[in-house]
């Protein structure tokens, strides 16, 4: 049997491990629009930070070698041809195979494309993406730099390069930083507390409105308050898109049943992968590490054995990067709140017929492993949960005494 991916990134690199590791001995060949090792995404910012950046291959430099598989490089994927079962790429090649995975994704989006045309804007998503940042700012001598977007992603490139050196300005247009993995009164918490631990300019209720080029490189960004920012570095990370069209022809992701199959013979997971949410069933895409992980062990188990099913995605956000400044979110935030503040640590849970229905963790997150658990398990909590909220106690104490750990 010979498996293609589409796709090299955590995902795919899973998916093949799991298999070689399992005793497939069958051909794999792996395609990919770019040209490296397979990289985890969660840790390139550290790479610009200032750390090696043979860090970010987590599985290892020589991955292609070690799990004998064909590399097919820098040539994207154009189409799946699933009635003949070919993968058909920019440079023409036709790759047949009998099992594919498809796991190519998600970029980024940007409001104005034609603003990457001129020097000193980027993206900030790819490995490629953080090596041009990387080489201009060294090139150019960049001091200061101004960040368009202020979700994890954006947040993540402000911290990434303050904590390396630059004057960051991180513009957003909510009226908090991380508004989708916070409420309003939790978002604005973490927004101060992130402005006066790191000095970030943080612009909310604001977008970048234009770009001024001097000579095709960056020269000042316009604010839609009308300021004028001089700057020859612009990071946008306003959102991203799944790389759904060549398997499916639109944007909108890859639907999947509960096995990860999204057609005959054609597995998927990942941040292109559409699957129902391990507690309230909506489907959507939830766009995280853990996520691509538990899809693409389903997907491998499937494979291997012709069992297992899916259990639902959670929309968990742990926001733990370049600063001793925590914050963890899961769920949805609506119900009756209960909350407990203390002096840099806010934390709070929504409850809705006694059981958890959301939480934001901001400062000290130890307990969110318990939290956590507590609302995967649909378990009925009292007012007892008030006590657990201000704990100083560490997740092992919980994961102890719910019996799935040794008390510490
Ligand atoms: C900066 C950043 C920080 C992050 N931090 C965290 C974090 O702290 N915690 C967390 O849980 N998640 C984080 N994430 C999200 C996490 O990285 C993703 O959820 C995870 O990588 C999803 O795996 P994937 O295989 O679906 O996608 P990816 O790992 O992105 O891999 C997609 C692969 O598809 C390839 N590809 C795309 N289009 C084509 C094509 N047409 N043909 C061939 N190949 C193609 C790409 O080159 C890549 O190899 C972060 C993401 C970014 C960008």
């Amino acid at each position: 049997m010979k498996i293609v991916t589409v796709g090299t990134g955590m995902a795919a690199a899973e998916f093949v491990q799991r298999l070689r590791l399992a005793g497939f001995r069958g051909e794999i060949v792996m395609c990919s629009d770019e040209n490296f090792a397979p990289y985890s995404p969660c840790v390139i910012p550290f790479y610009l930070a200032g750390e090696p950046l043979d860090t970010v291959f987590w599985k290892g430099k020589d991955f292609y070698q070690h799990y004998r598989v064909t590399p097919r490089l820098s040539d994207p994927v154009v189409e799946v041809d699933a009635e003949k079962r070919i993968v058909r790429t920019v440079a023409g090649r036709a790759e047949a195979y009998d099992r594919l995975f498809y796991a190519a994704g998600a970029r980024s989006w940007y409001p104005c494309p034609e603003w990457l045309e001129t020097q000193g804007v980027f993206g900030f998503k790819t490995l490629t993406d953080m090596v041009a940042i990387d080489e201009y700012i060294k090139e150019h001598n960049i001091k200061k730099g101004v960040v368009f977007g202020g979700g994890f992603i954006g947040v993540d490139a402000a911290l990434a390069l303050r904590h390396r050196g630059l004057d960051m300005m991180l513009v957003h247009r909510n009226n908090r930083i991380l508004s989708q993995m916070t409420d309003k009164e939790g978002g604005q918490f973490a927004t101060r507390k992130l402005a006066r631990k790191t000095g970030i300019d943080i612009r909310l209720k604001c977008t970048v409105s234009e770009i001024v080029a001097d000579g095709g490189q960056l020269a000042a960004v316009k604010l839609s308050d009308n300021s004028m920012i001089e700057t020859r570095l612009l990071i946008v990370a306003i959102g991203i898109s799944p790389n759904s069209e060549p398997l499916c022809g639109h944007d909108k992701g890859v639907p999947v049943d509960r096995q990860m199959l999204a057609g005959a013979g054609i597995y998927t997971a990942g941040d292109v992968a559409v699957t129902p949410h391990a507690v309230t069933g909506e489907t959507g895409i939830y766009a995280t590490y853990p996520n691509a992980m538990q899809q693409t062990r389903t997907a491998a188990r499937h494979l291997l054995h012709g069992d297992g099913q899916y259990a639902g995605s959670v929309n968990t956000n742990v926001l733990k990067k370049h600063i001793d400044f925590p914050i963890v979110s899961a769920g949805s935030f609506t119900g009756e709140t209960v909350t407990w503040q203390q002096g840099d640590i806010w934390r709070r849970v929504y409850l809705e017929d006694d059981m958890i229905n959301g939480y934001i963790i901001i400062g000290d997150t130890r307990i969110s492993g318990y939290i956590y658990q507590l609302y995967l398990s649909r378990k009925k909590v009292d007012s007892t949960i008030k006590k657990v909220l201000s704990a100083p106690r560490h997740d092992a104490y919980y994961r102890h005494m719910l019996g799935c750990g040794q008390e510490p």
